[in-house]
């Protein structure tokens, strides 16, 4: 077997691993990276449809998801994924092609042809194809979202796509009874960070409510529309907070989906109470009306780029009785973080002092530094390693540390190299 790295190296965004197993191309993930401030996004490195025997799409994040309808420009091939991801995909992809109008080389109709291509498969499913076996197993990052197992002429690599061992409250510990691997892709994104205890940042989040609640102010949460803004609401609920919790935005079509899939989540029936309970907002009138007294607002997006978030900012964040909570990653140059640095936001084009109490709470869908350490660790069979999916820092350190304390032939890839199983 042969992996092409084409994409996530030394880098988040934009995975594409190419596997020839003996002439039966598989292609894992095929996603975009978003260009900063106004530039346009980058791809994986091209592989031509034709070469490609089946896509497999780990989970629905369009860095891993984004760039698979741009096979079905000139062609079309396989595409293997779990029905959730199937849906999921559809609707981030959809999102991305009506906020970045003609910014891709392909449309509706590619998207469209993708999905009738597509077979939907189950965790722990065996698929056969030339010389080549694959199969999913669940991720514990996102609903559907799975790592990826292949095997061929007695070889087997494991990709981890984005894993989260631990699952969350939401979704269940990630399926890691894998066996004997001799190469391993991994994720790096925290391999370098420590993050805090999830009992504690639900703790937190959970207290910070309450004492918003308390002076009668209302908690704006901004939140990926995929899954934070589902937990939060559920944090909430399990945690018997008595308040208002209002949800808009994407967030709503992912509750749709999210409800046709209930045997992927931990718990169905929390997941399914907390929805249940929240007050869905449809329009401009039920969003001001909602404001009327204290509540929480869970509402995309994470990083409070654009949609509803401006509102809510507008109308939340110069009054002290009132909490901002940041929930999700916040990247450079993003309206989150100069919240974060500078505790400004720029509303009509001025830069304006926040007088809301702003709070940070980690929820990360990613393996930390130990528990990254741990999974390549406890992997049998003394595999090979590659680092992907992590910046430049977290992917070469995290190479070097495997080589040194596990003795494994561990490095970073970079981008079209080549690397032989
Ligand atoms: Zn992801
Ligand atoms: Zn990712």
């Amino acid at each position: 077997m042969n992996v092409k790295v084409l994409g996530a190296a030394r880098e988040v965004g934009r995975s594409g691993f190419l596997i020839d197993c003996d002439g039966t191309n598989l292609l894992l993930d095929y996603g975009v990276m978003f260009g900063r401030r106004g530039s346009p996004p980058q791809y994986p490195s091209h592989v031509k449809p034709k070469d490609i025997d089946s896509v497999i799409i780990t989970h629905a994040h369009l860095d891993h998801s984004g760039y698979v309808p741009s096979l079905f420009v000139s062609g079309h091939c396989n595409v293997y994924t779990t029905p959730p991801t199937l849906e999921l995909t559809q609707l981030l992809i959809e999102d991305m092609l009506k906020i970045e109008k003609n910014f891709h080389p392909f449309d509706l109709p590619e998207l469209n042809n993708m999905i009738k291509n597509t077979k939907e498969i189950g965790f722990r499913e065996k698929i056969k194809r030339g010389n080549a076996t694959f199969e999913l197993r669940s991720s514990g990052h996102v609903i559907g979202g799975g790592t990826v197992l292949v095997e061929s002429d007695n070889k087997r690599v494991f990709y981890t796509g984005d894993i989260h061992p631990k699952g969350s409250r939401m979704l269940k510990e990630a399926d890691l009874d894998i066996g004997k691997i001799d190469l391993v892709i991994t994720e790096s994104t925290y391999s370098q960070t420590e993050q805090m205890p999830r009992k504690q940042s639900e703790d937190g989040l959970v207290e910070f409510a309450n004492e918003v609640m308390d002076r009668k102010g209302i908690l704006f949460v901004p939140a990926f529309s995929v899954e934070r803004s589902q937990e939060i609401a559920c944090v909430l609920r399990n945690a018997g907070f008595k308040h208002k919790v209002i949800m808009d935005g994407m967030a709503l079509k992912v509750n749709e989906i999210m409800f046709r899939y209930l045997e992927y989540l931990r718990d169905p029936k929390v997941f399914a109470d907390s929805i249940n309970r929240a007050v869905s907002i449809r329009n401009n009138r039920e969003r001001k009306n909602a404001l009327s007294e204290p509540c929480v607002v869970i509402s995309p997006a994470g990083m409070l780029v654009g949609g509803n978030a401006v509102y809510y900012l507008q109308e939340l964040a110069f009054d002290s009785k009132n909490g901002i909570a940041l929930v999700s990653y916040q990247g450079d140059g993003t309206p989150g973080k100069k919240l974060l640095e500078t505790g400004k936001v720029e509303t009509r084009g001025r830069d304006l002092k926040v007088s809301a109490e702003v709070r940070q709470f980690e929820f990360s869908g990613h393996a930390d530094k130990n528990e990254l350490f741990n999974l390549i660790k406890n992997i049998e069979g003394n595999p090979k390693v590659l680092t992907v999916h992590g910046d430049d820092e977290s992917c070469t350190k995290f190479a070097q540390e495997i080589h040194e304390k596990l003795g494994l032939e561990a490095f970073s890839p970079k981008v079209d190299e080549l690397i032989k199983v």
